[in-house]
């Protein structure tokens, strides 16, 4: 404790990556220093909240001259390569997009490299993570940090972050998540990553990378539910509640919120652990439901009039059956992770549930 204290006194807090390892020190010295039940108490307290998502700005192209100290031509060479393959990839990719917040951020953007040293020794000290921070983007400062050893894969990530922020007087939008209620961060950093692979998949280090993986699985689930195309452009207009209204076809609204903070529960405890098992593997529960639910309830909505339900049940079937043992991967306790692939509602039951719903006509 006392190495990673002396670390902390070294940093320079005015750099962002800085500040964001600081807060998450403080919160771990803090966790440990308490016992489970308090810690427990805590978390359920957090949970419990109320949660407000907040419509997002309507998007306007900025059209003033800013001065822009964003000089393109200082930046390295390997960096303004990079910068102009993710430009021209996105631009390219949907032609009826305008990327407003993309166009807006990019006249102001700020890119600077950052040694992360003393902060990835702090990180492995703390959550005895080997995982490198090797780049961050601020959405409050339109800032990217890069480390000297940076990949195209980090670069991406971090634009696509950039490509999707929105900040008002009050509240800033990144994507899927919000600020300062924090929510929908999970969800953010999983569509983010998945997206980076799905438009730099010919790129080895962006297929070498293994960010987030939980939450790329989970956010493409999703975006199977919505719709690409759908689930990119709320994405794009950093509109969460556009997103929520879209799921709100499949799933209740209170149960689509829960969904969302279960999943930045699980991203925000599950690497660093600072929880134990059982409740990840709760939560890993309660998502795995939650998909299924909205599977059900879509294919209910599609095919009301359909006698071919048995073979929809059967397709459901196997794709949660899938679901759970993706899931299953990241539970450590080889015992408890069987257990959890094998707790899953038999094909039976789940046509009986189908049934019952479609006779119903109950879609909620
Ligand atoms: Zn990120």
């Amino acid at each position: 404790m006392e190495e990673i204290l002396n670390l902390l006194k070294q940093l320079d807090y005015k750099d962002l990556i800085a500040n964001h390892i600081l807060t998450a020190a403080i919160g771990t010295i803090t966790v440990y220093n308490i016992n489970t039940k308090i810690q427990k108490y805590k978390i359920k307290k957090d949970y419990n909240k109320k949660t407000t998502i907040l419509k997002p700005p309507k998007l306007v192209l900025n059209k003033d001259e800013v001065e822009n100290n964003f000089d393109i031509e200082q930046l390295s060479e390997q960096i303004r390569d990079d910068l102009k393959i993710f430009i021209t990839t996105i631009m390219n990719r949907r032609e009826d997009f305008d990327y407003i917040a993309f166009l807006n951020n990019l006249k102001t953007l700020k890119i600077k490299s950052v040694n992360f040293d003393r902060i990835n020794i702090i990180k492995k000290l703390l959550f005895k993570q080997d995982s490198k921070i090797l780049g961050a983007y601020s959405s409050y400062n339109n800032l990217i940090e890069l480390s000297k050893d940076y990949n195209k894969s980090v670069f991406f990530h971090e634009l696509f972050h950039t490509a999707s922020s929105v900040k008002t007087e009050q509240n800033t939008y990144i994507g899927f998540a919000q600020r300062p209620s924090s929510i929908g961060v999970g969800l953010n950093e999983g569509y983010t990553e998945y997206l980076t692979h799905k438009y730099f998949y010919e790129f080895e280090e962006v297929r070498d990378s293994c960010s987030y993986l939980l939450e790329q699985l989970i956010a493409k689930e999703i975006e199977r539910l919505v719709g690409e195309k759908q689930m990119e452009e709320h994405y794009f207009n950093a509109n969460l509640l556009g997103l929520i209204t879209e799921l709100e076809k499949y799933n209740s609204y209170k149960k689509i919120i829960n969904f969302i903070k279960n999943l930045d529960f699980l991203c925000k405890y599950r690497v660093n652990n600072l929880v134990d098992e059982d409740m990840i593997i709760n939560k890993l529960n309660s998502v795995s439901n939650f998909l299924l639910e909205c599977k059900i309830n879509k294919e209910l909505k599609n095919n009301l009039k359909s006698i071919l339900y048995t073979d929809k049940a059967e397709e459901i079937y196997c794709c949660i059956k899938y679901i759970r043992h993706e899931f299953s991967l990241f539970i450590e306790n080889e015992e408890k992770a069987k257990l959890f692939e094998n707790t899953i509602i038999s094909l039976e039951a789940l046509r009986a549930i189908y049934n019952y719903k479609k006779i119903s006509g109950k879609t909620r």
